[in-house]
């Protein structure tokens, strides 16, 4: 079967690999339909924690599949059903596994294309426990971006910053995959959305998304225009994901007890920050990584009614490298979907 297997630092490669086994009891056979990109795939490409990971490894966190076998034990599932494979392998027995929260697994074994095998390959086996269904009004593009990227911004919004109808959000990066699906779900919920983006073109496409408000990062500042636009009171919510470069500037948007969630850091992993200010005004610091099986689920609920996810491109599995090219350089708007 085909394989898109990283050897090395930028060194991906498609190849044969003989196909896996029949499924395990409790697994099933995956006819692998798309991957979504992700910044964790650009991460793992560049050749980040290379020393904990066997190589060559299949790359991939974020898919959709169809079933095309049951192993022994397995119900609730048929050949032919589209699912969505949960990003990491968890489990299954710690407490917060048994809680449907995969995210905080005490026993993970690994985030799939990163420390372990990944999707971009034919066929994968894989744990029936670790999948949602696709219900059948979801596309299979769309739905290749549910397990990580649609779930994530879930967990971030509702399970961690509990917006509010009514409150007002500052989505950084507001053209990236997870900042697309944040503008939408926010203005879904009534929200008042603030988004950065960082050109023009990409400001005019958040604001068509929904966005209230648009800022371009390279030419304003977007705390005082956060400032600006309520009034001086700052906003309910920061969604975070850059990092070191918009860090400082997340936190002077928000307004006394606002709440900040951050699931990345693409700009670097460290940046200064005023404890003062995180004392005196009260603020709320949400780490957020991954979400729960429910999440997921909800996810695909919503894009079935609808609120689906914005797609750049979808391309063929030979134009995985150049996705991961678009990706690291910013120059995408939404996700791009690859297909095998
Ligand atoms: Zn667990």
């Amino acid at each position: 079967m085909r394989a898109l297997r990283l050897h090395g630092d930028r060194d991906l490669r498609l190849e044969d690999i003989p196909e896996p086994p029949p499924p395990a009891p409790g697994e099933v056979r995956l006819r692998m339909r798309g991957i979504a990109l992700n910044h964790i795939d650009v991460w793992g490409w560049r050749g980040m924690a290379f020393a904990q990971r066997q190589l060559p490894i299949c790359v991939g966190v974020e898919a959709v599949g169809e079933i095309v076998a049951l192993g022994e034990g397995v119900e609730g599932w048929t050949v032919g059903d589209r699912v969505a494979p949960y990003g990491a392998q968890t489990c299954g027995v710690c407490r917060a596994c048994r809680e449907g929260r995969d995210n905080l697994c005490e026993n993970v074994s690994g985030i799939m294309g990163f420390h372990i095998d990944g999707f971009a390959r034919e066929f994968v086996n894989q744990k029936a426990r670790l999948m949602v269904r696709v219900p059948e009004a979801v596309s299979t593009e769309d739905a290749a971006c549910a397990a990580v990227t649609f779930s994530t911004v879930e967990h971030m919004l509702f399970d961690n910053a509990k917006l509010q109808p009514g409150e007002t959000i500052l989505v950084q990066a507001g053209g990236s995959g997870i900042g697309t699906i944040a503008i939408k779900q926010a203005k879904a919920l009534g929200c008042t959305v603030i988004a950065t983006a960082g050109d023009d073109e990409k400001c005019a496409k958040a604001q068509a998304l929904g966005a209230d408000h648009v800022v371009n990062y390279s030419e304003k500042n977007f705390a005082s225009v956060a400032r600006r636009v309520t009034n001086k009171r700052g906003v309910d919510v920061v969604f975070e994901h850059v990092g070191a470069s918009t860090w400082s500037g997340s936190l002077l948007a928000l307004c006394l007890g606002g709440r900040l969630v951050t699931c990345g850091s693409t700009s670097g992993v460290s940046a200064e920050t005023n404890l003062m200010m995180i004392f005196q005004r009260q603020l709320h610091i949400f780490g957020s990584f991954g979400a729960s099986m429910r999440n997921v689920a909800d996810g695909l609920a919503k894009m079935a009614g609808g609120m689906t996810p914005v797609l750049d491109r979808v391309v063929p599995l030979e134009d995985f490298r150049d996705g991961l090219d678009r990706l690291e350089s910013r120059r995408v708007f939404g996700k791009i979907v690859v297909t095998i």
